[in-house]
């Protein structure tokens, strides 16, 4: 098992030493470290089982040292920084030599974050290198949101994770790319289309594809537990053996199945609670050893697309 901690200092030894470490933010924990070392880089892809056609992002203190290692920042993106970072936002940015093409699967952009989160922040701030940073979890499976997760994952594999405690946001950031003046979002994710589109006009959601070389990694299914996830549509309640069945909902409780085997994101309809309580709420069910676990679409809005989305990629494909 790993060292669960909040000892900054230790967390720098660790990164400065070439290894990686869990590292808090408000989306997801991350698996972190030395963007320029590629010792530390490849000990990511490894401790995640992670292949190496889907590249990492990577994440700095602030916009000034992000020139470290970009060639030029777009006005659009600017704008977007202004408002968004530090926050569940990632910017695709021309890299430059420092950063190797390990990072970016061989291409000539790099994933750029701030997290908003203090301890990421004062961790990122005493270091003279960023932190490349996926999630912290076996490639394909649930995304973690404590460090609690990431220990019962990845804690055989790594030393140290720093403990930032419960992710705020929840879910993975959005990832948004500038391509001939138009600007496209490429995962959808913790900041809502409506609150991007509310400073930069009307954007572009480029749907998700394995085969899509401009989002690379994301992958049709993905964050799954291991129990199969359907919908609540698909099944013929009548005919199952509703004890061993679980149900993720939003805010009703499914009447067909035992109330002890449901959870529900968020009672009052909230859907920043709803994806703060996602990964950690299919993890609980997970672990109860059903037969299947229903769920339901959230209303197509806000976070609920991109909450939408991580369901549909993590029900299981038949
Ligand atoms: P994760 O860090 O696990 O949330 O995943 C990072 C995701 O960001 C990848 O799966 C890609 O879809 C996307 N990404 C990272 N770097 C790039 C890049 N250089 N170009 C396009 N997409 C990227
Ligand atoms: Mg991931």
């Amino acid at each position: 098992m790993a060292i669960i901690g909040k000892d900054i200092k230790q967390a720098i030894d660790v990164l400065m030493a070439g290894d990686v470490l869990g590292l808090p933010t408000e989306t997801v924990y991350g698996l972190a470290g030395n963007a320029y070392n590629i010792k530390a880089i490849t000990k990511i892809f490894t401790v995640k089982n992670r292949p190496t056609f889907d590249p990492l992002i990577v994440h700095t203190s602030s916009l000034e040292r992000v020139h470290e290692f970009v060639r030029e920042i777009p006005e659009q993106a600017q704008l977007l920084a202004k408002h968004f970072m530090p926050g569940p936002l990632t910017l695709l940015l021309p890299k430059k030599e420092i950063i190797s093409d390990l990072v970016t699967s061989g291409l000539d952009m790099v994933a750029v974050r701030i997290p908003n989160h203090p301890l990421a922040l004062e961790l990122l701030i005493n270091l003279d290198f960023p932190l490349s940073a996926p999630s912290a979890n076996p490639f394909g499976y649930i995304s973690p949101t404590s460090a609690h997760h990431v220990d019962n994952q990845l804690g055989d594999k790594i030393n140290y994770i720093l403990d930032g405690g419960e992710c705020k946001v929840g879910i993975e950031s959005s990832i948004i790319g500038f391509f001939d003046g138009e600007i496209v979002v490429l995962r959808k994710g913790g900041l809502a289309i409506e609150e991007i589109e509310a400073i930069v006009g009307k954007v572009r959601i480029e749907e998700h594809s394995s085969s899509n070389p401009k989002a690379p990694g994301m992958l049709k299914s993905h964050y799954a537990p291991r129990t199969k996830l359907l919908f609540a549509a698909d099944l013929l309640l009548l005919e199952e053996d509703t004890q061993k069945i679980g149900y993720l909902g939003f805010d009703k409780i499914h009447p067909n199945i035992s109330l002890e085997n449901q959870l529900l994101l968020s009672r009052t309809g909230d859907l920043s609670e709803a994806a703060k309580n996602l990964f950690a709420y299919m993890r609980l069910l997970d672990a109860r050893g059903f037969d299947k676990i229903f769920t339901e679409l959230l209303p197509e809005k806000g976070l609920g697309r991109a909450i939408n989305d991580r369901i549909k990629r993590a029900t299981t494909k038949e």
